[in-house]
């Protein structure tokens, strides 16, 4: 799955967004070290999750629930702004 990811340099502290697969690695345009990717940030609409569900555009997916957007959030590698993410954790 490609992404619109920042990267940074440790090196040199270069920082860039790439579109990138997500486990493609992005060398540093002035001293070719290895890029660090940076969190994604995500503005994520955190009020409750309709009883229908809704469409998220920035996951992408249908979100039925709390729970599935959690799961959703997590198989994306995003977390919630204030949320402390714990594997195996949901709130219900
Ligand atoms: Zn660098």
């Amino acid at each position: 799955m490609l992404r619109l990811n920042d990267y940074e340099c440790p090196k040199c502290g270069f920082k860039d967004e790439y579109l990138l697969h997500e486990h493609e690695v992005k060398l540093c345009p002035e001293d070719g070290e290895k890029m660090k990717r940076l969190p994604p940030v995500f503005r994520i609409n955190m009020g409750p999750v309709p009883l229908a569900g809704y469409y998220d555009d920035n996951l992408q997916s249908f979100v039925r629930s709390n729970t599935h957007r959690k799961e959703l959030m997590e198989r994306q590698g995003v977390t919630e702004k204030g949320a402390t993410p714990k594997k195996g954790q949901a709130w219900i």
